[in-house]
């Protein structure tokens, strides 16, 4: 949904964070203070994902963390964290991937955690460049599943590389720390 009273809500930005350079970072928290607003994106969610059919649900570090969870206890399906590295055991790593301000090193996830045939579907709050998701994508294909879909709040990619005809302004490509 492109406008309205909600998506103004979700799509609420701050200047200059997480530093100078990226000029709009679209804190999209406000809603987990709205329980109404919260309930309506998990109930979209369920609703679209119960019809598709899924089996695990990925959440990704960290907003995925917050959630992946009441969409995937609301389904009665399994919950996963894709974590940075470091922070669980017998993980298995995705390649290192870009993001618009840098390189980030891969995602991990337990091992036994996603079956050979498991249809997963990979959640997060927000897609800018597609880097972290794509990796997300390339762990659950590593463990041999299937990626359903990816699903986020906000999706930031017409920002960062606006047609040019649009009028829209883009968010900033080049970055000082
Ligand atoms: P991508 O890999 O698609 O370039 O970036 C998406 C990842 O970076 C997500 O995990 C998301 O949480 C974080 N991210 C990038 N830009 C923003 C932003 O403006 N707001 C928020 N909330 N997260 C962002």
């Amino acid at each position: 949904k492109q406008d309205g009273e909600e998506a103004k809500e979700i799509a609420k930005y701050l200047p200059y964070f997480p530093f100078k350079g990226i000029d709009r970072f679209y804190d999209i928290g406000g809603f987990l203070c709205q329980p109404e607003i919260f309930q309506k994106i998990v109930n979209i969610f369920v609703e679209r994902y119960e019809t598709i059919g899924v089996d695990v649900i990925a959440g990704l570090d960290a907003r995925g963390f917050i959630l992946g969870p009441p969409i995937a206890l609301a389904m009665k399906k399994p919950f996963v964290m894709m974590r940075k590295e470091g922070k669980m055991p017998n993980t298995v790593k995705s390649p290192g991937y870009d993001v618009e301000y840098g390189k980030r090193s891969g995602l991990t996830v337990q091992r036994d955690k996603i079956k050979e045939g498991d249809r997963v579907l990979i959640i997060d709050d927000l897609v800018a460049t597609g880097g972290t998701l794509s990796s997300a994508i390339s762990l659950v294909k590593m463990l041999g599943g299937t990626v359903v879909e990816c699903a986020c709040v906000v999706e930031l990619k017409c920002f960062i590389d606006p047609p040019e005809d649009s009028g829209m302004p883009s968010r900033k490509k080049t970055f000082e720390k």
